[in-house]
C-alpha cells in the first residue's frame, strides 16, 4: 500500500488505540489502525493485570487469560496487607492481539510494520509519512495513542509531556515458574528497592512477571542492580525466585501525570499518550481502553457534523474531566504530588501514599483536605 485515504487515522494499536478503532468502525465509518511492530503487543513491556470484567466487556475470548488473580498482597514496611480483587492476568502480545483483532473485525483497516514518522494538519485534512506498509496516509482525524513518547506532544505540544518527576521508569521480566501456585499481586516497598516505586510479582500460569519502578527524579542508584537485588538476594522475593530462568527483560517508561491538554484541530490524544495511567499503582490499561472509547465517540460526533476544529473537539477533554477514571486519576496526583513535596525527608514516603490511595478516590479527598487544613 502506498497511498490510503480515511475517516481517522489512529496511530498505536495499543489498548487505547483498538478500543478507538473497534467504536468508530462500529459506526460505520472508515479507520485505519496504525502500529509500528509486527503485531500489537510485541515489544509491549507490561506485568498483564486487569480487572477480569475487561475481558467480558470488550467481547474477549477467555482464551486469553493467563491466571485468576483473587486480590494483592502489599508488603509494607510496616506489616503485610492483604485485600481481595477479581482481577486477572494476560500476556499483552495476545491481549492487545485480541483487542486489535476485534476492530478489524467491526471493519477497521490494520496495517502493522508502519510506524508513522511525521504529520502535517492541513486546512483539508491530515496528511501522514510512515515508514512501512503504508507511504503516506491522509484522513479527516487523527487520534494518538502512541504511548508515553507520543508525537502528539513533540510536534504539537499536546498530550503527555515527560518530566523527570512526572515518568517511572522501570525494568521488567518473565521467570519460568510452570504451574505456580501463586494467585495475588505482590507488591514490595522499601527505600532500598525503590525510593519512589515499588517491586511487583504477578503470577501467570507458568510464568511470573517480576518487575521494579522507580519516579525518575528520585533514582538513587541504577534499576536493573535493583531487580537483581529482589530477584537473587531480597529476603522477601529471593527465596522463591533465585535460580529459576528469566525468559524475557525488557523496560519502559510510565506517565503519571494527567496531560494538560488532549485535543486540538483534527486531534485527539487517548491512553499513555495523554497521562491515562493510575499516578500511584502505574496502571493504566482499563484507563487506556476508557479513554480510548470516548476518543472514539467524539470522532463519530465530529464525523456527523463535519467539524473538526479545536473549539469542537474539547468537548472530548471535558468530557474525560467528568468520568470517574479522571477523578480518581487526578485525586492521586495531587496526592503524589503533596506528598513528594512534603515527605521528601521520610523514607517511607511511598508506601504510605500507596497505602492511602487504597481507600479509594473518597480517602484521598479527605487527606488532602486535612493537609490543607493542617497547613
Ligand atoms: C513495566 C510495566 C508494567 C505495567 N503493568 C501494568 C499492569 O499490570 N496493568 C495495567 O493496567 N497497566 C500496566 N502498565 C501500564 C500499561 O502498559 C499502559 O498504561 C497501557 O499499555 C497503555 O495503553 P496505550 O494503548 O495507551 O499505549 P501502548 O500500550 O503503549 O500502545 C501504544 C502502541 O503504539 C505503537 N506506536 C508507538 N509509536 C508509534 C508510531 N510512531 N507509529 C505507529 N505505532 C506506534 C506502539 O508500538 C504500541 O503498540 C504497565 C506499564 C509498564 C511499563
Amino acid at each position: 500500500m502506498s497511498k490510503c485515504k480515511t475517516d481517522v487515522a489512529v496511530i498505536g494499536a495499543g489498548p487505547a488505540g483498538s478500543t478507538t478503532a473497534r467504536v468508530i468502525a462500529e459506526h460505520g465509518f472508515d479507520v485505519i489502525l496504525m502500529e509500528k511492530d509486527n503485531y500489537p503487543g510485541e515489544t509491549n513491556a507490561c506485568a498483564g493485570g486487569i480487572p477480569k470484567s475487561i475481558i467480558k466487556d470488550a467481547g474477549l475470548n477467555s482464551g486469553v487469560i493467563e491466571k485468576d488473580i483473587s486480590g494483592e498482597k502489599h508488603f509494607f514496611p510496616w506489616g503485610l496487607k492483604t485485600t481481595v480483587l477479581d482481577h486477572v492476568t494476560v500476556y499483552r502480545h495476545a491481549f492487545d492481539r485480541a483487542l486489535a483483532d476485534k476492530a478489524v473485525e467491526k471493519g477497521a483497516k490494520m496495517v502493522t510494520n508502519t510506524q508513522i514518522k511525521d504529520i502535517f494538519v492541513k486546512s483539508e485534512g491530515i496528511r501522514m509519512a510512515s515508514e512501512g506498509n503504508a507511504d503516506t496516509i491522509e484522513s479527516k482525524l487523527v487520534v494518538f495513542a502512541d504511548g508515553p513518547n507520543t508525537m502528539a506532544c513533540k510536534k504539537f505540544g499536546v498530550g503527555f509531556k515527560p518530566e523527570a518527576d512526572k515518568i517511572i521508569v522501570s525494568v521488567v521480566c518473565e521467570v519460568k515458574w510452570e504451574n505456580n501456585p501463586l494467585e495475588h499481586y505482590e507488591f514490595y516497598y522499601g527505600y532500598d528497592l525503590s525510593p519512589w516505586g515499588y517491586g511487583w510479582i504477578f503470577p501467570k500460569r507458568d510464568t511470573v512477571n517480576v518487575g521494579i519502578g522507580c519516579l525518575y527524579s528520585e533514582l538513587r542508584s541504577n534499576v536493573i542492580e535493583s531487580l537483581n537485588y529482589m530477584l537473587k538476594k531480597y529476603p522477601l522475593t529471593s527465596e522463591k525466585l533465585k535460580g529459576r530462568k528469566i525468559t524475557w527483560f525488557s523496560s519502559a517508561l510510565i506517565p503519571i501525570a494527567p496531560a494538560r491538554k488532549i485535543f486540538d484541530a483534527r486531534m485527539l490524544v487517548a491512553g499513555d499518550a495523554a497521562g491515562m495511567v493510575d499516578p500511584v499503582s502505574g496502571g493504566g490499561i482499563s484507563h487506556a481502553i476508557n479513554g480510548g472509547k470516548l476518543a472514539g465517540e467524539v470522532c463519530i460526533k465530529a464525523l456527523e457534523e463535519n467539524d473538526f476544529s479545536s473549539s469542537f473537539l474539547s468537548q472530548y477533554q471535558r468530557l474525560w474531566h467528568k468520568t470517574a477514571d479522571y477523578s480518581s486519576i487526578y485525586s492521586k496526583y495531587l496526592l503524589s504530588c503533596v506528598s513528594l513535596y512534603l515527605l521528601k525527608a521520610d523514607r517511607n514516603a511511598y508506601p504510605k501514599l500507596a497505602a492511602i490511595t487504597q481507600g479509594g478516590v473518597k480517602k484521598v479527598f479527605n487527606t488532602l483536605r486535612f493537609i490543607y487544613l493542617k497547613r
